[in-house]
C-alpha cells in the first residue's frame, strides 16, 4: 500500500484523486472546510486546516505518506509553502499539480492588477455595473466603490464587510459562454473582475465579455513556493510512479 495525500479544493485535485486510485495507490484528499457543501474527491477525505507545517509533518508522519500533490487553487497562499515546509521536514517527496493562467486573445480588453485593492481601484475608474467573481474571501476591498453597483457571484455565501451596492448569486461552476453572456446583458454589465484562476470551467466569462466587448480587471497570481511541477494529472502520475513505489 502506498499512500499519497492531494491537497485539494480544486476540480484537478478531484481528477487527479481519481485517477491515482485507479493506478493502484491509496489516496486521501484534503480540504480546508471552506465550502459548506464540497464536491468531494474519490478515496479517503479529510477536511480542515492541519495547524500550520508543523501540524501537516505530524499527520504525514502519522498516516505513512509516501508523497504529497498540492493540487490547491492558485490563490491558495498560504497552504503551498507550508506543504513546502512539511515534507521538507518530514522526508517526504512534493510535486506541484500546476494549473495554467489564461491569456489574453485578440479583441481581449485586460487590465492586469496585483491584487484584490487594486482591481477596486481599476473597478471604480471603468465600471458603473461590474461583475465580481473574485471568490467569497476578500470582497472587504470592493467597499470603497461607492458608486458602482456589483454582481457577485460566489459558491457560498460572503461575510461582511461588502460593498454599499451589490447583489450576490449563489452558484457553482461550470459555465457555458452563451449563460455568461445572458448573465451579464440581464444585468446590463459593463465590466468583469476575476483572477487568474485559469482552467476551462469557468473561462467562459472570459469569452463573453470579449463578445460583449467588455473590459475585465484581472488579478495576477501570487508567488509559489519553487517545487517540482506538472501541469497535467498524467504527469503527476509519472511523477509519483518515478518517485515513490506501490503503485503501477
Ligand atoms: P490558503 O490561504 O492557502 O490556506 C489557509 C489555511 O487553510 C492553510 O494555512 C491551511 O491551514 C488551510 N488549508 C488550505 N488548503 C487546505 C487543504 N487543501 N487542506 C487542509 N487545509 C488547508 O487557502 P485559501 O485561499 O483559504 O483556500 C482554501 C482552500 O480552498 C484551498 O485548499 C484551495 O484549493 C481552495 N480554493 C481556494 C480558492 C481561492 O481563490 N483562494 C479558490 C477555489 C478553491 P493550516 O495552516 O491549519 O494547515
Amino acid at each position: 500500500m502506498t499512500n499519497l495525500l492531494i491537497l485539494g479544493g480544486t476540480y484537478q485535485a478531484r481528477e487527479c484523486a481519481q485517477t491515482l486510485l485507479t493506478h493502484g495507490f491509496t489516496v486521501t484528499s484534503s480540504l480546508a472546510g471552506r465550502v459548506a457543501e464540497p464536491r468531494l474527491p474519490a478515496g479517503e477525505v479529510r477536511i480542515g486546516g492541519f495547524g500550520g507545517p508543523t501540524g501537516m509533518a505530524q499527520w504525514l508522519h502519522e498516516n505513512r505518506i509516501a508523497a504529497v500533490v498540492d493540487a490547491t487553487h492558485p490563490f491558495a497562499e498560504r497552504i503551498g509553502p507550508s506543504a513546502v515546509t512539511a515534507c521538507g521536514s518530514a522526508g517526504v517527496p512534493l510535486v506541484r499539480l500546476y494549473r495554467p493562467g489564461w491569456q489574453p486573445e485578440a479583441g481581449d480588453r485586460w487590465h492586469w492588477v496585483e491584487s484584490l485593492d487594486a482591481a477596486a481601484r481599476v473597478t471604480a475608474r471603468l465600471a458603473d455595473r461590474a461583475f465580481v467573481t473574485t471568490g467569497r474571501q476578500g470582497l472587504g476591498a470592493f467597499t470603497v466603490l461607492t458608486r458602482t453597483w456589483l454582481l457577485i457571484r460566489c459558491v457560498d455565501s460572503p461575510a461582511p464587510p461588502l460593498p454599499p451596492h451589490h447583489r450576490v448569486i449563489l452558484s457553482r461552476g461550470p459555465y457555458e459562454v452563451a449563460d455568461e453572456r445572458a448573465l451579464m446583458l440581464r444585468h446590463d454589465i459593463d465590466a468583469l473582475v476575476t483572477k487568474d484562476s485559469g482552467g476551462s470551467l469557468t473561462r467562459g466569462k472570459l469569452t463573453a465579455a470579449r463578445e460583449l466587448g467588455l473590459p475585465v480587471v484581472i488579478v495576477s497570481r501570487p508567488q509559489r513556493p519553487e517545487t517540482p511541477s506538472v501541469a497535467s494529472t498524467a504527469e503527476a502520475v509519472q511523477w509519483i510512479t518515478d518517485h515513490v513505489s506501490g503503485g503501477s
